[in-house]
């Protein structure tokens, strides 16, 4: 079998052939991440947010079991359920069964990635419930039919007319692009969702383990309505999300919002300690907390990976790193792009043939490493995911030859020298002005889109002695 999924290439292709995508991505995560610099300046002292957001993440995910513990009994002493699913296949199952047993043919849902992750619409579609995302984001790239291209704007990558087009069939008439005509369409059509749901499926930004309490950060609002309409409420949680009190979730919530899109707070942050007690003026009268795992508890028992679980999902990385910027998120393949999609999914699928290719899309610059509120060590993580790969015997045969050739040169220097000059001579088919800028396969996959200093007749060492000399 061959070790590399052909279909990468043609994705990355694709990406770079697409200007609007680039202009798009590069615009949007501009403004991301120059809204992200002002509000952490605004703060003061960003350094010691970051160093206080590593210390409660690194703490919570050294002591999972414990807060876990601790949010299940509070969550089962208010009245809730929860379910704790081992795999994605397992996640699906506990919500199908819901919606089962209470014969829902409506569910809403707020913006969940561990619902993508699970890849949860399809599976209730398929049981012939009808499914209503009501992010906006989210909503415009259900009907597409379409991934997230970022994990905080989803539709980053489309137009304001092909949004227009996307709505029309639904709206039934001509939508002029305007953003107001746009947005006063979902509205309309998000009142008849949210009073037609039967469940609300939302996500978690952090479950506070003290009290049960489950928080989500919207600036929409719909998170809200989804979690107050609906009799049932089902929240989807990766098992890593917690926070010991309220206390900690203030320095976290600080941290999110500005590194996610340089707010101070997000529009709406909702803390929900569901279900609804008899003094509760609304609120679900079902509770369901869905935990996944999905091989996170590898990653805990795994120290060199372990600090992927502290990441808070706000998506700063993205928007510094300078290989998303050009391709965007869906040329990556995975539910998580970025640089910490390219660390976090080879380590959740475990499939290096399928997800390998994720930790080289990386230039190693370490901007993703500075941007992050919570100093993960990205840049150090793909690094070493690369080194797991190659140890792990799962590179093409054709890299270990060149690697192999590599390492013999360069511990013959006499012969290294010989083939240089040797090269120097031959290289000719292959120059043009001056550089090497056509190449056969696989060096062709370079110089398609940039060229090389062409082989010097003479050696740094050569000329170094000839100066000497002289
Ligand atoms: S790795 Fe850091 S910057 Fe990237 S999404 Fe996670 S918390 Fe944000």
């Amino acid at each position: 079998m061959t070790m590399y999924d052909p279909t990468v290439d043609q994705r990355v292709d694709k990406a770079l052939a697409n200007d609007f995508l680039r202009l798009a991505t590069r615009r949007a995560t501009d403004r991301l991440r120059n809204n992200r610099v002002k509000a952490a300046e605004e703060l003061g002292d960003w350094q010691k947010w970051r160093e206080a957001g590593e210390t409660i993440r690194t703490h919570v995910v050294a002591n999972l079991d414990f807060y876990l513990k601790q949010l299940i009994t509070q969550i089962e002493k208010q009245g809730g359920h929860v379910h704790l699913a081992k795999t994605p296949a397992e996640a699906v199952t506990f919500v199908k069964n819901i919606v089962r047993e209470h014969k829902a043919k409506n569910v809403i849902k707020s913006k969940s990635m561990i619902s993508e992750e699970i890849h949860l619409n399809h599976a209730l579609e398929d049981e012939g419930s009808t499914v209503i995302e009501t992010d906006l984001g989210e909503y415009i790239i259900q009907i597409a039919g379409e991934p997230p291209s970022h994990i905080i704007v989803p539709a980053m990558h489309k137009t304001r007319q092909q949004v227009a087009d996307l709505f029309e069939p639904i709206a039934g008439h001509p939508l002029t692009s305007d953003t107001p005509t746009l947005t006063r369409f979902v509205r309309n059509k998000m009142r008849e969702s949210f009073l037609q749901g039967e469940i609300g499926i939302t996500g978690c930004n952090f479950a506070v383990a003290d009290t049960g309490s489950i928080v989500m950060v919207t600036n929409e609002g719909n998170g809200r309505m989804v979690s107050t309409l609906p009799r049932v409420q089902i929240t989807l949680m990766g098992m890593e999300r917690l926070v010991p009190s309220f206390r900690e979730l203030d320095v976290m919530l600080n941290l999110l919002a500005r590194s996610a899109t340089g707010q101070k707070f997000s529009s709406y942050t909702t803390i929900l300690t569901p279900p609804k007690q008899a003094s509760d003026p609304d609120g679900p009268e079902e509770f369901h907390l869905v935990i996944l795992d999905h091989n996170r508890s590898e990653i805990l028992g795994d120290k060199t990976f372990r600090p992927a679980l502290n990441c808070i999902r706000c998506g700063a990385c993205f928007n510094v790193c300078p290989v998303y910027r050009q391709i965007g998120g869906h040329a990556y393949g995975s539910v998580y792009a970025g640089p910490i999609g390219a660390v976090i999914t080879p380590l959740l699928e475990n499939d290096w043939y399928k997800w390998g290719h994720l930790p080289f899309f990386s230039s190693l610059c370490g901007a993703c490493s500075e941007a992050c509120p919570v100093r993960l060590p990205l840049h150090d993580l793909l690094v070493k995911l690369r080194a797991r790969k190659v140890v792990g015997g799962h590179t093409p045969k054709i890299e270990h030859q060149i690697f192999k050739t590599y390492r013999f040169f360069f511990t013959h220097e006499k012969t290294l020298r010989k083939a240089l000059r040797l090269g120097s001579k031959l290289q000719w088919p292959l120059v043009r002005n001056g550089r090497i800028s056509v190449g056969i396969p696989p060096l062709s996959n370079w110089t398609n889109s940039r060229t090389l200093p062409k082989v010097s007749p003479k050696s740094f060492m050569q000329m170094w002695s000839e100066l000497n000399r002289n």
